[in-house]
């Protein structure tokens, strides 16, 4: 018997395909096509030959968490213990995949945010829990009225992910407030907090729970160096959690992967010495102007993106079609991929909005202007 029989394939893993297929500028799947770092090449070429190939210690390189920990000091001023309280992951999908199954039995109920990434039901519905979606408003904040009436005795964890993938939108301290407001009702709730976009926000500076104190005894914070960096494919994400839910958390781990790919903790670690992280906003910022820019004067209506690497747009004044047709329409007909929202909602809730990636050379960008221009 199937424990996700409702799951296919991952959209991304559709669109790119479809993308490839024919040969279409892929906007879709969140990952940069732009040439990684010089110096982080170079850390890795000089570190290939070294002592890095044999397992690391089962919670991360022990200078790669003391280098997490530091930034966590320097961005939040949060001290965090990074023998007790820190672990790299496989990225964050693993991270979350395994805080999920550390803390939901079977019964226990998940509150999702809808629309929603799509790894977070998946996880929950493995760990026997039940996810109770939760709209969020028109403008895509969050519903704390909403949030609280969907609050019962079995409520375990609410996962928030901030900035928000599709939306784009980032959490206001007002929104926090409310959280904290709500949390102080319901104590023995837990949050999931999804950071991986958290070096890329426009609107203001990203809020952390990590500055939360009311929060941080509570809560679970996932990030990803594929996005700050710009190396999806390394799989290396980290999660900081109180020693009282980390603990539970490494028993999973340990089982799953025990440790992460030696070398990229290596060579990250190193690299995290000399990076910038205000480069990356500064980056996507000038890559969404230049993206919205092509997109004045096409028919496709720009929605706010306050932060991420991803860009809303409405189509209805072009088509009817649902929006899984209409972007698969896009990738045969015009050339250009992108992502269908409404896959992202528990009932696909189809509101024609496409989300398009700006994590794409200056060059990919124009040249996607270009066919959006024809449509
Ligand atoms: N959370 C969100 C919101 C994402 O967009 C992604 C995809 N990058 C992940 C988690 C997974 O991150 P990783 O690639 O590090 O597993
Ligand atoms: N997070 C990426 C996105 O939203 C995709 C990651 C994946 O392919 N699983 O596009």
């Amino acid at each position: 018997m199937s424990k996700l029989p409702n799951v296919t394939a991952s959209i991304f893993s559709v669109m790119s395909q479809l993308a490839n297929k024919y040969q279409a500028i892929n906007l879709s799947q969140g990952f940069p096509n732009f040439p990684v770092d010089e110096k982080l090449l170079k850390i890795s070429e000089q570190l290939l030959s070294a002592n890095i190939h044999q397992y690391t210690p089962m919670a991360g390189l022990p200078t790669l968490l003391e280098k997490i920990a530091l930034l966590t000091k320097t961005n939040y001023k949060r001290k965090v213990d990074i023998k007790t309280e820190m672990l790299v992951t496989s990225g964050a999908t693993q991270g979350i995949y395994t805080a999920i199954n550390a803390i939901v039995n079977k019964g226990d109920e998940v509150i999702i945010l809808d629309p929603s990434y799509d790894s977070y039901e998946p996880s929950v519905l493995v760990a026997g829990g039940k996810p109770v979606r939760v709209s969020l408003n028109d403008d895509y904040s969050p519903n704390f009225n909403r949030i609280a009436s969907s609050i019962t005795t079995k409520t375990k964890l609410i996962i928030i992910n901030n900035p928000h993938n599709p939306t784009g939108k980032i959490w206001e301290e007002k929104d926090f407030e409310d959280l904290e407001l709500i949390l102080e009702k319901h104590p023995d709730i837990y949050v999931l907090s999804d950071e991986v976009y958290e070096y890329i926000s426009f609107k203001h500076a990203h809020i952390s729970i990590n500055t939360r104190p009311k929060l941080i005894e509570k809560s679970i914070i996932a990030s990803s160096f594929g996005k700050s960096l710009h190396v999806t494919g390394w799989k290396v994400g980290y999660l900081i959690a109180p020693e009282h839910l980390m603990k539970e958390i490494k028993k999973i781990h340990q089982f799953l992967v025990f440790s992460v790919n030696s070398i990229a903790q290596h060579v990250i670690s190193e690299y995290l010495d000399v990076v910038d992280f205000k480069e990356v906003a500064e980056m996507y910022e000038k890559k969404k102007a230049l993206f919205q820019q092509q997109l004045e004067h096409t028919r496709f209506k720009i929605l706010p993106s306050e932060g991420t690497y991803f860009q809303l747009v409405n189509y209805s004044e072009i088509s009817s079609k649902n929006d899984i047709d209409f972007a698969k329409e896009l990738i045969i007909e015009h050339g250009i991929a992108s992502i269908p929202v409404s896959v992202f909602y528990k009932d696909a809730t189809d509101k024609k909005i496409l989300r398009f990636c700006f994590a794409k050379t200056d060059e990919t960008l124009i040249k996607a202007g270009k066919k959006l221009h024809t449509i």
